[in-house]
């Protein structure tokens, strides 16, 4: 299938050029040019997880991909559960964090990862490539670890000094070889401004070969479509299916609108968010105010700018009334997340952060006779406000938790970090 650019839906691309080239250079970002349901849904709904996997990604990305490279892709990036677990009668957890990392980032950006060594391998390339990424946490572990060590590539993560968990930091700042880790004196919204500047500076992208792995990147949201139909295919009551999706940049939202449209049975997707509610403020009242982001303890909701909104509002050709009527939304603040995390843990279910905000707002707006699902986002050891220290802590987490910092601190400063990124790419070649 061919990608197209929100901004320019005439110009078609080969998934190759949209998977590397990140955007489309007019300020729009690649969406697949053709969303048809599929027409054996059923067929589809009774296949597992993994051969579901390969027959939806082999029909999106025919012919440049085959079926045989499709295999591989998918065996390798998830070779790991995604288990459904029944919370009450109404209200399942869809748990996406048993990837390497233990958040749902694994998912897109391993899928990613493979990608751009499979595209690499068939050019023959031999030059060193920079994925450069700017993270509020689980994307720096998911990108660090899933090109960590993989030839032909160097990782380059920038994160908010002091907002992101001691465990997150540890899972992207302690890996060394060719990963490196800047803490910015600043915040998420900062760090992506800093990302985004070096790829604009187009002498400076071309030298180091820089590709990006950001939430924009079209594989990783065609890799996140996968799962809303194993939630699909899993739910075991008959009401109408309602995805309650903890949204930050709002790649995942957007995942689940293109599962919508390529049939997955879900009746409703709900945007769930935390106090950064530029989303839900529009939906409300018309008017979308980005803004700048404020700490919260769901951290990796913490983004003040959605960077895929445009998406979200492509697909809905722009218009207000229609998003109104295509969404259910709603805010967890830090008071309802605590106590959504309290419910929780009555249940016999614990949640990280993220989830429960998910969970706060499913509450809210799930309607009699539905069937509940919120998508768990992260491991709940991974974050103070729900690691359990009587729990052991997940073998992926034990791994990184004594190892030292490597990360540099760095002010918001571009001639500065581009600087510290050259420095060492000159001395590693
Ligand atoms: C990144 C992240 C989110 C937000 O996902 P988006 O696709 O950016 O909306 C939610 N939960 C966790 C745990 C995350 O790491």
């Amino acid at each position: 299938m061919d990608f197209l650019s929100t901004q320019s839906p005439r110009l078609r691309v080969s998934f190759a050029t949209a998977v590397q080239d990140n955007v489309p250079g007019d300020g729009g970002l690649f969406m697949p040019a053709f969303l048809e349901p599929f027409d054996d849904l059923e067929a589809l709904l009774e296949l597992e997880w993994h051969p579901r996997s390969v027959e939806i990604l082999t029909r999106l990305l025919e012919p440049e991909l085959d079926r045989a490279e499709v295999e591989t892709l998918v065996s390798s990036a998830f070779d790991f559960s995604v288990p459904l677990e029944p919370v009450d009668g109404e209200v399942a957890a869809l748990e996406l964090f048993h990837g390497p990392t233990l958040s749902f980032k694994d998912f897109g950006v391993r899928f990613l990862a493979r990608v751009l060594a499979l595209l690499r391998a068939r050019a023959g390339e031999t030059r060193e490539r920079t994925v450069l990424t700017a993270t509020s946490g689980d994307t720096g572990a998911a990108v660090a670890r899933a090109f960590w060590r993989q030839p032909g590539f160097s990782a380059v993560v920038l994160y908010p000094k002091g907002r992101v968990s001691a465990l997150q930091e540890r899972q992207f700042a302690t890996l060394g070889d060719n990963v490196r880790a800047f803490a910015i004196e600043g915040s998420f919204d900062d760090c992506q401004a800093l990302v985004n500047q070096c790829f604009a500076d187009e002498a400076l992208a071309s030298e180091l070969g820089l590709l990006s792995a950001n939430s924009i990147n079209v594989a990783r949201l065609v890799a996140q479509i996968l799962y809303y139909f194993e939630a699909a295919a899993r739910k075991s009551r008959a009401g109408s299916l309602v995805v309650s999706v903890p949204c930050g940049n709002f790649g995942n939202l957007c995942a689940g609108l293109l599962a919508q449209r390529l049939g997955a049975p879900i009746g409703a997707l709900v945007v769930a968010t935390n106090d950064n509610r530029a989303v839900p403020d529009y939906l409300t009242d018309g008017r979308y105010v980005p803004r700048p982001s404020v700490a919260t303890l769901s951290n990796a909701m913490d983004v003040g700018a959605p960077n895929n909104w445009q998406r979200v509002t492509y697909l809905f050709g722009g218009d207000w009334q229609a998003l109104r009527a295509g969404l259910r939304w709603g805010v967890a603040d830090q008071a309802q997340t605590r106590a959504a995390i309290a419910d929780l843990t009555r249940l016999g279910y614990s949640a990280d952060p993220h989830g429960a905000v998910a969970y706060s707002v499913l509450r809210e707006t799930l309607r009699h006779g539905e069937q509940g699902v919120f998508l768990a986002t992260a491991h709940p050891a991974k974050f103070d406000a729900t690691f359990d220290p009587a729990q052991p802590l997940p073998p992926a987490l034990a791994e990184v938790a004594s190892r030292p910092v490597l990360a540099e601190t760095l002010p918001v400063d571009l001639a500065q970090l581009t600087k510290k990124i050259r420095e060492r790419t000159a001395s590693a070649s």
